[in-house]
């Protein structure tokens, strides 16, 4: 059977010491887990609205705006349904009449979608380049904002955030960092909005959206709620910042969601911030994309060093070794999820390396792949 998963047990020293390495959602750190069971975890099943559970938000928004260094006038803003429902809501809210959206994934791409589908906007003007790589932002007359993502989770392509030069007085840059915010750098003066769930780098679980939000960002939601223009109230982001400025989400939360995000924020302070939780990406990356470089039979996918994301790896592997097969033995060997995207088709594997994630579990899942390999050969 071609699916059967060969009998092949990895030594006990060479396996890591948390074999979660999914790309979302993704390794929660078990001292987290633990902390729901303890005082923290008493806020459970009791009411969003009341000063408890809003304290949670608060420590979450102003720890947030602080880790990242807000500019004044930034606000923290969150509301339910993940980054997916951040679009929708975005293409209500955010953009007034055209937007521009680099092409490069599945996730880049549902956003571009979604606003191609609203009949309120004008097509959107999108800039496409082959998977594996990012195309770069082109400013245009009339384009009001421009949709970008800092990780390109489905490929393993980061790019940097960067306003456009000579775009229009006014317009947006919405970044995508879903896989990227707390993992990789970013300087705010470069973005008006700065959105992503937190089951990823945050190591949290899913069903929320955070965004930062700019001065600018703040005004356009203001011009579109005196537009008129019908906007479903869930999907209302107005609505989201009144409810946060006030520490809470227009309609229930996942209480461990948001416990789970505080806990991995406060650890992530402690252990030196934004920019310490960056040099543990660098550090995996630099293990993982150097075994490949180093390796026979697997290559980094994503051909130039500089796009290679710091928080999510992508490995090819060489026609003689069979990924899938790879990644079944690590599975029943409890290292889990390092399967590829599944719509991009191709013979490697997929690593998170988020800041949760230990370094010296990259090297360990380095030398079990070299393992398993060996043993299938
Ligand atoms: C995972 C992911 C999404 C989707 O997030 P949901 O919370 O599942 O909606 C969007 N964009 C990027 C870059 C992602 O990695």
């Amino acid at each position: 059977m071609a699916d059967s998963t060969p009998d092949i047990r990895i030594p006990a020293q060479l396996l890591p010491a948390d074999g979660r390495f999914g790309s979302g959602p993704s390794k929660v750190r078990p001292a987290a887990l633990e902390s729901l069971s303890g005082p923290a975890g008493k806020v459970i099943g009791t009411s969003h609205r009341q000063k408890p559970v809003r304290d949670v938000v608060g420590r979450l928004r102003s720890g947030l705006a602080e880790m990242f260094e807000l500019p004044d006038g930034y606000e923290v803003v969150l509301g339910n349904g993940g980054t997916t429902a951040f679009w929708d809501a975005a293409t209500y809210c955010l953009v007034d009449r055209q937007s521009q959206h680099l092409r490069f994934g599945e996730f880049s791409a549902k956003f571009a979608a979604a606003v191609e589908a609203a009949p309120w906007l004008e097509s959107p003007d999108c800039i496409d380049s082959p998977t594996g790589t990012h195309p770069e932002v082109e400013a245009r007359a009339g384009i009001d904002l421009y949709a970008i993502t800092q990780n390109e989770t489905s490929t393993g392509v980061m790019m940097d955030v960067r306003r456009p030069r000579g775009a229009d007085q006014g317009a947006l840059v919405a970044v995508d960092a879903t896989s990227a915010a707390g993992g990789l750098r970013v300087d705010p003066s470069q973005f008006d909005v700065y959105y992503f769930a937190p089951q990823k780098s945050l190591a949290s679980d899913g069903g929320l959206w955070l965004a930062f939000m700019s001065p600018a960002a703040l005004t356009r939601l203001e011009r579109t709620r005196a537009s008129g223009r019908f906007v479903p109230a869930f999907l209302d982001l107005s609505l989201a910042v009144d409810n946060s400025r006030m520490d809470q989400t227009y309609n229930t939360p996942a209480l461990v969601t948001l416990l789970l995000a505080l806990d991995q924020l406060e650890w992530a302070t402690a252990n030196g911030g934004l920019e310490q939780m960056c040099r543990r990406c660098d550090r995996s990356a630099e293990v993982l994309y150097g075994w490949a470089e180093s390796s026979n039979f697997a290559a980094p996918f994503v051909a130039k060093p500089d796009e290679r994301s710091h928080t999510v790896g992508t490995i090819d592997f060489s026609d003689d070794v069979d990924a899938a097969t790879v990644a079944r033995v690590l599975r029943a060997n409890g290292v889990v999820d390092t399967e590829p995207y599944r719509r991009l088709g191709r013979n490697q594997l997929r690593i998170a390396m988020y800041p949760a994630v230990d370094p010296e579990d990259v090297e360990a899942l380095t030398a079990c792949i070299d393992h398993v390999v060996h043993a299938l050969a």
